[in-house]
């Protein structure tokens, strides 16, 4: 593949240590998304990184919810991560996971925590917790209810468990050290109760594992060797070592952590989305204008693009922010040569050739790509009336436009030569139809004679043309203020981030159907729309025009 980069990211380096010193010998890995939302591209990125590495190493990769916290998760959630996994390639296999199948080995765990003395049951409430954590400066207190013994210990976590005890009377919390200058280590809470019905178990459990309790019991049961996730958990990581450590593991996982995707003034925070929804902004998780998975593949991006992208975005331990050109460039890269261009008019004016032949409807051909002739050639109807793009015409044309003008000779994409005699306009200068004379010589686009002609326009064929409904979409946030409001931290929303209009296309394109992806010549890359298109009646989403300001890097 162009561009590959030989060298390996500090994963990879860390892994091929591992595996050098024996720490480990294989390379398992998962992705833990906890089903309360739809993936986004920031997720890809976490998919694509484990998936790869375990393909790499010829690992294993699991797919695994963690699904330990019963509040926001929904079973709606855990059908589209599948689905969006499985589309970005990632294949789990056998191996898929849900981390609340292990609640009663994380209690058992729990269990040996106490008998171990390296936990206990604490009745402060929540906000003397809080209060005896201490600051950054300054370290906590303990609490008094530390020193209970074993059995006292053990006797009132079953009794959490029975469900003797109100939400958030008791917490158990693991005994680590006050005084320690990381505060995740201040005797942090493992299991609280909660009175919550959970998916998956139903009403089972009223005591629930902590997030940081819960996830490495979660790597070890299933043999995962290199944890990793994003930043805001290194932190963590000296609570991860400590419950792998204590729990004995055999083979105890290790956390890495690397930095979050992030795209310039794109919205990716489940919260922000979901408001967007709610307020009824976009037509839901899937709209094309957002950087779900779902929504990508609505808009028309393909795995290939988004692993492309991943993988020009490196992997690294500072978190930075990729312009959304960069995804853009990727897709474009991706479809150039895969998909057919063909011809639609989006702002169309009439173009009549007055001395082709009355009534008389020809049929050319055109090659479906010039870039790629594997994916061969169509018959195109050709007549005396035809579609144009209105700015390919101009009654008073600037120095250097080389498009039509009376008096000017120009190419019609595939067909022939013709030279502009005149054109109608209404009252107002709006002009309505453009007169031409055509060559019959140059049928196919050349002259026999040589000569040559600047510019060459795309049309469509009138009385054949269909016409569909075509979306174009600019950032749903409006970039010159900036993604959120300085003054509430709402979102500074662009008006104009979706545009419906129509477009007269070629017949051939009405056979379109929902994820079939075209060049239209000049106007970009489009999509069939999944939930909207019909049999004959494809609705066209714009997945990126064919202009770009971006640059790859050179490397
Ligand atoms: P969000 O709040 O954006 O939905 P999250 O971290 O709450 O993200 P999880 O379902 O907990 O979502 O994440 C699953 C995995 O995806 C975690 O390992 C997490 O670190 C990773 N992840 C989440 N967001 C990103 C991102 N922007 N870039 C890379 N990895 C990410
Ligand atoms: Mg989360």
């Amino acid at each position: 593949m162009e561009n590959e980069t030989v060298s390996k990211n500090f994963i990879e380096n860390i892994i091929d240590k591992d595996l050098e010193e024996g720490v480990y010998d294989t390379v398992h890995t998962r992705f833990p998304p906890e089903p309360n939302g739809y993936l986004h591209i920031g997720h890809a990125k976490s998919i694509l990184l484990n998936y790869g590495l375990a393909q790499k190493y010829k690992g294993k990769f699991n797919l695994r919810f963690d699904d330990t916290n019963p509040t926001k998760e929904k079973s709606e959630f855990v059908e589209s991560i599948k689905a969006d996994v499985k589309w970005l390639g990632a294949d789990w296999e056998d191996r898929l996971f849900f981390a609340s199948d292990y609640f009663d080995q994380m209690y058992e765990a729990a269990v040996k925590l106490i008998k171990k003395g390296k936990a206990f049951v604490c009745d402060l409430t929540a906000d003397q917790i809080r209060e005896y954590r201490g600051t950054l400066t300054e370290p906590g207190k303990e609490s008094p209810y530390r020193n209970r013994t074993v059995e006292e210990n053990l006797q009132l976590f079953e009794e959490m468990r029975e469900g003797k005890y109100g939400d958030g009377e008791k917490v158990l919390r693991a005994k680590i050290d006050m005084a320690s200058p990381n505060m995740n280590m201040r005797d942090p809470v493992i299991y609280r109760v909660a009175r919550m019905t959970h998916h998956n178990t139903g009403d089972k459990w009223c005591i629930y594992p902590m997030y940081d309790f819960a996830h490495p019991i979660e790597d070890a049961i299933e043999g995962v060797t290199h944890s990793i996730c994003t930043l805001e958990f290194e932190d963590h990581r000296p609570l991860y070592d400590w419950v792998v450590k204590e729990l004995e593991y055999p083979h105890p996982p290790k956390q890495i952590e690397f930095a979050k995707l992030y795209l310039t003034n794109v919205v990716t925070g489940k919260r922000y989305i979901k408001k967007l929804v709610e307020d009824g902004i976009v037509d839901g998780w899937d709209d094309p204008r957002l950087v779900s998975i779902a929504a990508l593949r609505r808009r028309g991006f393909t795995p290939e693009s988004i692993r492309k992208f991943v993988e020009l975005c490196g992997v690294s331990k500072a978190n930075s922010s990729v312009d959304y050109a960069m995804l853009e460039y990727c897709i474009r890269e991706d479809l150039k040569l895969k998909r057919p261009r063909m011809m639609a008019i989006l702002d169309p004016i009439k173009l009549v050739i007055d001395n082709y032949p009355e009534g008389q409807v020809e049929y050319l051909e055109a090659p479906n790509n010039m870039e790629n002739e594997e994916l061969g050639t169509r018959k195109i109807p050709f007549s005396g009336e035809l579609y144009i793009e209105r700015d390919d015409f101009m009654a008073e044309p600037p120095k250097k436009y080389k498009r039509l003008y009376i008096g000017n000779e120009v190419r019609l994409m595939n067909a022939y030569f013709v030279t502009c005699t005149g054109y109608e306009a209404d009252d107002d200068g709006t002009i309505r139809v453009v007169h031409c004379t055509y060559d019959p010589e140059t049928k196919g686009g050349n002259a026999p004679d040589g000569r040559k002609v600047k510019g060459t326009i795309h049309w469509v064929e009138a009385s054949n043309a269909g016409k569909v409904e075509v979306r174009l979409y600019e950032n749903i946030v409006d970039e010159e203020k900036g993604v959120y409001n300085k003054e509430d931290g709402s979102l500074n929303v662009n008006p104009n981030s979706l545009t419906v209009t129509s477009a007269y296309v070629e017949p051939e394109l009405l056979k379109a159907k929902g994820y079939d992806s075209y060049q239209f010549v000049r106007n970009g890359f489009f999509c069939a729309d999944i939930h909207d298109s019909r049999e004959g009646a494809p609705v066209f989403n714009r997945i990126v025009s064919l202009k770009s300001s971006f640059k790859l890097p050179k490397a």
